[in-house]
């Protein structure tokens, strides 16, 4: 009994995933039990049924970015998708003569790795710089495409900062050029607006559980009119418009449809209330850490963000301290050390700045209670460690 009623720790780590919708749960659950046909399956009831319900989620994923359903390719998530719109089309326009790829410093792991293999396949790859904001110079971007580029890769909105790249414009700009748009939307998709027509996007990827879906499934947008076109990573059966083989996880479809059907219809909502939580977040923070700041622009921002250094700290030490709250550091855990973001060193912060740095996600099961209990913890504990380091110091400089 007291075990059961032990509180979990707040959960402020949205970024890296969201817990599924209850309505999406309940929307899910009948295509593992009874509705469990193989929609490809199209000669019997059991298929027919799981199809019907795939091509409705189809359709409401596309709702959500403005697109058609037949549109929208099914992945496994976003890492799926972004390796198959980034190799995908480097491939399909390479024997083309199209051999140069741009993409930028703080884009997610597996979009840079994705043109990391690329490069070792014999394409130039150019990966921008970001301005202290962490924004994208257009100028630069412009300057970088050329005649042979194949596809120019930069996310809407970044998962350790939050801050979204300037989108439209960037489209704009692709689509003079006639050069393929790609965008990996995992952390916008369903929390900022975005369209595919208005902003010129060619491709998008997102995520189901980053919008409070499943995790293991993604989509991948890819344009009809004019028509983007990429090649499929792995061959088989030729599902998807051939451009992603293998049986459509009927009941993961189904709950990223309605995932994205919630999202659509309360997207303003939230990010209103988001951004009005978020700011007593900031406000309280600073009233225990004056010197702390955010990083990224607050402005082109994630409604649900908040990454912030607070100079001097060490933010392993303080997250370890403070198990009450869930949330991460800015550093990237590899298996021999902890290194510094790349995302806050493409920024400009010194590796000392970026390993005193918290990102602290907020979503729609937030409340303000766990707020104000959130910023007690943090704010205390990360005033505490500071004094005690100063002190170290200060002790190891008199003796
Ligand atoms: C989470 C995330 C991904 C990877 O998505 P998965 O569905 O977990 O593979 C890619 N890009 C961004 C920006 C993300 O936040």
């Amino acid at each position: 009994m007291a075990e059961a009623e032990q509180a979990r720790p707040i959960y402020l780590d949205y970024q890296a995933t969201t817990p599924v919708d209850p309505r999406v749960a309940e929307a899910m659950w009948p295509f593992f039990t009874q509705a469990f046909g193989n929609p490809h399956s199209v000669h019997h009831s059991y298929g027919t049924e799981a199809e019907a319900a795939v091509e409705r989620a189809r359709g409401e994923v596309a709702a959500l970015i403005g697109a058609e359903a037949r549109e929208i390719i099914f992945t496994s998530g976003a890492t799926e998708s972004n390796n198959t719109a980034v190799k995908g089309a480097a491939r399909f326009h390479g024997p083309m003569g199209k051999r140069h790829v741009v993409t930028v410093a703080t884009e997610h792991k597996c979009v840079l790795e994705s043109a990391k293999a690329l490069g070792r396949d014999g394409f130039e790859v150019e990966i921008l710089p970001v301005a202290p904001d962490g924004r994208v110079d257009l100028d630069r971007l412009a300057a970088a495409i050329r005649e042979d580029t194949a596809v120019v890769s930069v996310m809407a909105a970044n998962n350790e900062i939050g801050v979204l790249q300037p989108i439209s414009e960037i489209g704009k700009l692709c689509r003079a050029k006639r050069v393929l748009f790609h965008t990996d939307a995992a952390q916008a998709a369903g929390k900022v607006p975005v369209d595919v027509n208005d902003m010129n996007i060619d491709l998008l990827s997102l995520s189901g559980h980053k919008l409070y879906g499943p995790k293991g499934i993604g989509a991948l947008y890819v344009r009809r009119r004019p028509r983007a076109r990429i090649s499929a990573l792995m061959d088989g059966g030729g599902q998807e418009r051939t451009l992603r083989s293998g049986t459509v996880p009927a009941p993961l479809a189904v709950g990223l449809g309605a995932a994205c059907r919630i999202a659509r219809a309360e997207m303003a909502e939230e990010e209103a209330y988001l951004t009005t939580l978020r700011q007593r977040l900031w406000d309280g923070l600073q009233a225990h850490l004056p010197d702390a700041y955010v990083n990224g622009s607050w402005a082109a921002r994630l409604p649900g963000n908040l990454n912030v250094t607070v100079p001097g700290l060490d933010a392993e030490t303080l997250i370890a301290e403070t198990p009450e709250v869930a949330y991460s550091t800015a550093s990237a855990c590899s298996s021999t050390s902890v290194e510094p973001s790349y995302v806050l060193s493409a920024l400009g912060l010194s590796d000392q700045d970026a390993a005193a740095s918290i990102r602290l996600g907020l979503g729609r099961m937030t409340t303000e209670a766990e707020i104000d209990q959130a910023v007690e913890t943090i704010g205390c504990t990360a005033a505490r460690l500071r004094a005690e380091g100063a002190g170290r110091l200060a002790g190891a400089g008199a003796g």
